[in-house]
């Protein structure tokens, strides 16, 4: 011990400094406030330019929501009407209640039937005659619509609504009724909320004729106002952007200028097509010129407090370093070891004492604040930061004597108990959480507490590596429901041991041709023949071990690993179903699992498209699987399938019917076959998850995609597909994934 703190004061010792080198601090200081500042000078000029880029991505931001948001909900409405060409007063009532499922994915008040005549039927009960709406007439002339803001004629609470129409066709091929929905204004209003330059940019969406049909962020426009005889005649400047605007609505095109509603702003508009091109409306985005003032404003003042603050600092530093060189460097020391927001000792501070200190037996623990972010989003940065000097204090407060505790940042706090019983141990830490959470009580953020990683440090052990325990086993307390407490040696070391050797054993697995392509064949729900198979991976380990993906994949998908894997698995697959050609024998599409890290990854489509023509398979052989998250993580993910099927390769939306699954993704047009869940299929059975699985059928082939269903078990599940016209199965009803000489056996016998 003794040795450890000479050696500790050896390393004190040799932090003295001259004033030579101060001077050469100093030196360098100066320096890099000079590059600093010139680097955070920004011209006017560029601030504008850069500002009017934002401006147009906001509104073709927009745009693209508006024309998903409403293109789903027509893609709906016509393939929902073709369901209603034999309809009648009688069987009106039952058809619309099983479209009701659509209702909350699609954001919907309702979905509607006028008759001719004009007799209406809706969802909510409702029965009218509407023979007087525009839509109406214009639906019975064969045309769709979509409406202005319309008060709502179905309900007496005078809420707004707008109403897309299509017209149905009967058997004889005449206009046989009109089949409308209606979203509520003010909801689809706040579904376009995209906030723009911290709140003070605002857009509306404006119809051919100028009448705002729904409007974003502040209240400027005004729904159902029209923009130009009630917005911009107000002010007499806006009589050229009145023609100019009137131009850029009548040619169907973009455009940009300034326009003034009570004080100077910039404008975007951009057109966006709707409904099969029967309906032209404009986003139009705007934001104040006074934005681009205040945002120059800080930036300048913050170059004056910059260099202002700099030359304190270097000046107070300078002192204070003197004062130290020629006094004693202990003053130094205690500096750098106190968390300026708490004055308490930081993580470096801590462990010191902790190496210095003569007995160590106790336990040394981590403390973190649950769900800690919430204290910021909830009561701001201000109460966040007095949260955690209120910690602080609480856990400074509960220290016994000769016991330790430090900050290390945000909501991280070490804490060393000396006690001997875990028990002692245990009520102190409750007693600690219970003070946490008055405290955040009193500031109206509910859901805090603290959790703690503990670990029991052993005398002889280095501080580094008992704090590196600790720290796991915080992660783990994390994680773990039970308590909010876990200790390190409970944690499951065999499992990390178990995929800290998976993924050090990877490259070697992967050269060594451990990962094994099983194929699990799909059949005709019609004919029950075999029509293509999934390829999945498994991995036999030298020792003949047989690991199954669920594993390892989530492990790789984690570490990035996946991509090599997958890649691995596309070029096995292309080659067995080259040889296979090569021997003559006939072949069947192979859908490749192809993970979202993989699909992110830097030219895939590229890297793919290569090993294809390397082999020489054609793309007719090869289906790629994607789960819907995809789709909806990544705004360029719809690029790269898109040119994944211009090659020829078709998409399948794998595991539809899982977790964030809706039924909005199916107009999405990023795929082709849809695949679904075992979930879903385990459904079958019962008559609200049939019901549910009719229509996304019927939906899905609608939409022209090819429909699989996956995780077919029995012979009711079989049969219910069947009878849905179902295209292909897979599942244990017809057979297990098979290894490669297994799925060519079977192949012989499908003959
Ligand atoms: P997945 O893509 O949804 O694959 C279907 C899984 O369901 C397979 O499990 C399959 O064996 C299983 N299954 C098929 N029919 C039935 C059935 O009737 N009943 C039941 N209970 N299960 C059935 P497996 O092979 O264990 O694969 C699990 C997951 O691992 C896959 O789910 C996929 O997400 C992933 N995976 C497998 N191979 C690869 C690969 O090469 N690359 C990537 N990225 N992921 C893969
Ligand atoms: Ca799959
Ligand atoms: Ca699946």
């Amino acid at each position: 011990m003794d040795e450890r703190k000479s050696t500790l004061r050896e390393k004190l010792n040799r932090k003295k400094t001259t004033p030579k080198k101060v001077l050469v601090v100093l030196a360098a200081l100066i320096g890099i406030v000079f590059v600093v500042l010139r680097g955070a000078y920004v011209s006017g000029d560029e601030m504008e330019k850069q500002l009017q880029q934002n401006l147009q991505d906001v509104a073709k931001q927009n745009a693209e929501i508006l024309y998903a948001r409403i293109g789903a909900q027509y893609k709906l409405l016509t393939s929902l009407a073709k369901e209603l060409d034999d309809v009648t007063e009688d069987t009106i009532e039952a058809k619309l209640e099983h479209f009701e499922i659509f209702m909350d994915d699609f954001h919907l008040k309702r979905f509607a039937f006028c008759f001719p005549g004009g007799m209406t039927y809706s969802t909510d009960g409702g029965v009218e005659d509407l023979s007087y709406r525009e839509f109406y007439k214009r639906g019975m002339e064969g045309a769709a619509s979509i409406t202005g803001i319309l008060t709502d004629a179905l309900t007496v609470d005078d809420t707004q609504v707008n109403v897309i129409t299509v017209p149905v066709y009967g058997g004889d091929g005449k206009v046989s009724g009109v089949f409308g929905l209606a979203y509520d204004t003010m909801a689809f209003n706040e579904s376009l909320q995209i906030e723009s330059f911290g709140g003070k940019g605002y857009s509306c969406i404006i119809s051919e004729d100028g009448e705002i049909m729904a409007q974003v962020g502040e209240d400027k426009f005004k729904l159902s106002q029209n923009i130009f005889d009630d917005v911009l005649k107000e002010d007499e400047r806006n009589e050229e952007v009145i023609v100019q605007l009137q131009e850029i609505l009548e040619q169907e095109k973009e455009g940009s200028g300034v326009l003034y509603l009570a004080e100077k702003s910039y404008y975007y508009c951009v057109p966006v097509n709707l409904m099969d091109g029967n309906v032209h409306w404009y986003i139009l985005t705007v934001i104040p010129d006074e934005v681009l003032v205040s945002r120059m404003r800080p930036i300048q003042i913050n170059q004056y407090e910059t260099s202002l603050l700099v030359g304190i600092l270097i000046a107070v530093g300078a002192m204070f370093m003197l004062f130290v060189v020629q006094d004693n460097n202990k003053e130094l020391m205690r500096y750098a070891y106190v968390d300026p927001l708490t004055q308490a000792a930081n993580s470096m501070k801590f462990c010191t004492d902790m190496e210095i200190r003569e007995k160590r037996e106790g336990y040394l623990i981590m403390m973190g604040i649950t769900n800690f972010s919430n204290i910021n989003i909830v009561a701001g940065e201000d109460a966040t930061d007095l949260m955690i000097q209120e910690t602080w204090k609480i856990i400074s407060s509960s220290l016994q004597k000769d016991e330790l505790a430090g900050h290390v940042r945000d909501d991280l706090f070490l804490l060393f108990f000396t006690d001997t019983k875990e028990q002692d141990m245990l009520e102190r830490m409750e007693n600690i959480s219970a003070k946490i959470k008055e405290k955040a009580r009193v500031l109206r953020v509910y859901g805090i507490g603290a959790e703690y990683g503990v670990y029991q440090i052993a005398e002889d052990e280095s501080i580094e590596s008992a704090y590196s325990k600790v720290r796991i086993a915080k992660d783990f307390a994390e994680k773990k429901a039970e308590t909010p407490y876990a200790f390190y040696s409970e944690i499951d070391r065999a499992k990390a041991q178990h995929e800290k050797h998976l993924e050090e054993r990877f490259p070697r697995a992967l050269a060594q041709e451990e990962f094994e392509v099983w194929y699990q064949p799909k059949y005709s729900a019609q004919d029950c023949t075999v029509v293509g198979s999934e390829a999945l991976v498994r991995w036999r380990r030298y020792n003949g071990e047989m690991i199954s993906p669920g594993e390892f994949i989530p492990l790789f998908e984690r570490n990035g690993m996946i991509m090599k894997l997958d890649e691995y698995m596309f070029r096995s697959v292309c080659r067995q179903q080259k040889r296979w050609l090569e021997e003559g024998k006939k072949i069947y599409p192979v859908s490749i699992n192809i993970s979202r890290a993989t699909l992110y990854g830097e030219g895939v489509e590229q890297r793919y498209a290569q090993i294809m023509e390397e082999v020489g398979i054609q793309p007719e052989y090869i289906q790629l699987e994607v789960t819907e998250t995809v789709i909806q993580g990544h705004s360029n993910v719809n690029k790269i399938l898109k040119r994944f099927r211009d090659m020829g390769i078709k998409i399948l939306m794998d595991d539809f019917g899982t977790g964030a699954s809706s039924l909005a993704t199916l107009s999405t047009q990023c795929f082709d076959i849809l695949k679904l869940d075992k979930s879903l299929i385990d459904h079958i059975g019962n008559k609200d998850g049939e019901t549910l699985l009719y229509y996304i059928i019927k939906m899905g082939q609608q939409m022209g995609l090819y429909i699989t269903a996956e995780g077919v078990e029995k012979e009711e599940q079989f049969a219910f597909l069947h009878n849905m016209k179902c295209d292909d199965i897979q599942g244990y009803y017809f057979s297990r994934p098979l290894p490669k000489t297994e799925y060519e056996t079977m192949l012989e016998n499908n003959e």
